[in-house]
């Protein structure tokens, strides 16, 4: 993985050091070596990621940070603060002003290059999911978190054979998170997989257990492949962190825990997760906008189009049966005239329910305009879809349409053409052509009913 990353300190010997690190591990580097220097390179040369020193003269860090979070156009880019003065308060204050990991001063290779890969990793995701959810500029619109939600408690599972009655790691956490502790791990995948953590941290010295194995374990299930994975180590266990940080682990500390450090990993580990987590449901929403009629929630007109053409071909192919249902609410414009488009809207959403509950699993429903509808029901004959048609045509017109109008219920009615697939060779424009004839028949020969196409 290769990034640009700005390296900002005021010390130039500081500066000489990580660059040589970053270059060796064919990193581009860029360097700054003052705040007001350091905001012009991110603006000219959009880095991929900042290491930038907490202390400087003039401008400090923690005002950089604060720039960099606070405009639009860079406020996705990842900083670690590098702080000299190994504190709580200076790792608090820089999560505060919205750095998204720190670093201590002398900085060790490992720490370094595992919280820029995961950095840049949580970047690279971000990135593509902003560009495949609906909007502009990285993480796309749709629905943010506020600092508050980020922030707010999370649910741990921490894994570790000490006593969580005599454990301080579970004392530290239990005061901001809501924590359970598990010494086994089989149990523990269990609740990883059954329970929406938001956070794992394994201990890495189980007695009878390689922790690792669990870690694996946590990344090989679908159900808790994401979920960020924090891992206790102790000194000595350098090998065992490498192979940890290389099979997916997100972050880690070493023993003995300074609380304080180990409650500032966790929030941002917390409020990563939760940030791709959103990011991720702002893809999946785009994706389903794309495909569903706002007003209703059936599917659209484009979502039918292409859908249909996979539905005839596969019952052509095995050679099973297909039938198209054309349906055209009846008279509606006069409801419009009466009572306004927005009663329009509403006896059209309340329609569309009717509709749903004669839907199967496979079956496609789609409005694929203003009253006009269509359903397709795979599997499904041409006399069995003329009784479900028939069953939807009465459930219509049988139970007014109760919108608590001063003027009363609606009595509404509709008229439902079928065709089904007669031939391999029949296409899905012809399908629909003959269900559209249909219909019409079924309108001219006086409406609210069902009319089936000749083969
Ligand atoms: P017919 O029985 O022949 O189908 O008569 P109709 O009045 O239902 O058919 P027509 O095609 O003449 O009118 C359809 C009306 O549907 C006209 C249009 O104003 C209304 N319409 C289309 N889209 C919407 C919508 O999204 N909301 C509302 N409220 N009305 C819509
Ligand atoms: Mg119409
Ligand atoms: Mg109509």
């Amino acid at each position: 993985m290769t990034a640009r990353v700005l390296v900002v300190d005021d010390v130039a010997a500081n500066v000489k050091l990580l660059e040589a690190k970053l270059r060796a591990e064919y990193f581009e580097v860029i360097t700054a070596m003052n705040g007001l220097d350091a905001l012009e390179a991110v603006q000219q040369d959009q880095p991929d990621i900042i290491l930038l020193d907490v202390m400087m003269p003039e401008m400090d860090g923690i005002e950089v940070c604060k720039r960099v979070k606070g405009a639009a156009s860079t406020q996705h880019i990842p900083i670690v603060m590098v702080t000299a003065l190994d504190t709580a308060e200076d790792r608090v204050r820089g999560l505060e002003a919205g750095a998204d990991d720190f670093l201590s001063k002398p900085v060790n290779d490992l720490a370094l290059f595992c919280r820029v890969r995961s950095l840049l990793r949580l970047k690279m995701l971000t990135d593509e999911l902003g560009a495949r959810s609906v909007g502009d500029g990285p993480g796309g619109a749709g629905d943010f978190l506020s600092p508050e939600d980020l922030d707010r408690p999370g649910k741990i599972l921490l894994v570790d054979d000490e006593d969580s009655a005599t454990s301080s790691i579970y004392a530290a956490l239990q005061s901001g998170h809501e924590v359970t502790s598990v010494a086994e791990p089989q149990r523990a995948l269990f609740e990883a997989a059954e329970n929406p953590f938001d956070l794992i941290i394994v201990s890495l010295d189980l007695q009878d257990f390689d922790g690792l194995r669990l870690c694996s374990q946590i990344r090989s299930l679908e159900r808790t492949r994401q979920i960020p994975v924090l891992i206790l180590v102790d000194g000595h266990q350098t090998d065992q962190l490498i192979r940890g940080l290389d099979m997916g682990v997100n972050d880690y500390l070493v023993r003995p825990v300074d609380h304080n450090e180990l409650a500032a990993r966790v929030k941002s580990q917390i409020r990563r997760w939760r940030h791709t987590q959103q990011l991720r449901n702002n893809v999946k929403q785009s994706i389903e906008m794309a495909v569903t009629d706002s007003l209703t929630g059936l599917n659209n007109r484009r979502y039918m189009e292409s859908h249909l053409a996979t539905l005839v071909q596969s019952a052509g192919n095995r050679g099973r049966a297909l039938t198209l249902l054309a349906l055209d609410i009846d008279h509606f414009k006069q409801i419009n005239d009466t009572h306004g488009h927005d009663v329009g809207d509403r006896v059209l959403k309340e329609f569309a329910k009717r509709v749903k509950l004669v839907v199967r699993g496979d079956d496609l429903a789609c409005r694929t305009g203003g009253e006009e509808f269509i359903i397709v029901l795979p599997e499904t004959s041409l006399p069995a879809a003329c009784g479900i048609a028939e069953r939807l045509r009465k459930s219509i017109s049988e139970d007014p349409f109760d919108l608590g109008l001063s003027s009363g219920p609606f009595q509404l009615t509709v008229s439902i053409g079928l065709s089904s697939l007669d031939s391999v060779s029949e296409t899905p424009a012809q399908l629909l052509k003959r269900a559209d004839i249909a219909l019409y028949e079924a309108k001219r020969s006086g409406r609210n009913r069902v009319v089936a196409a000749a083969a």
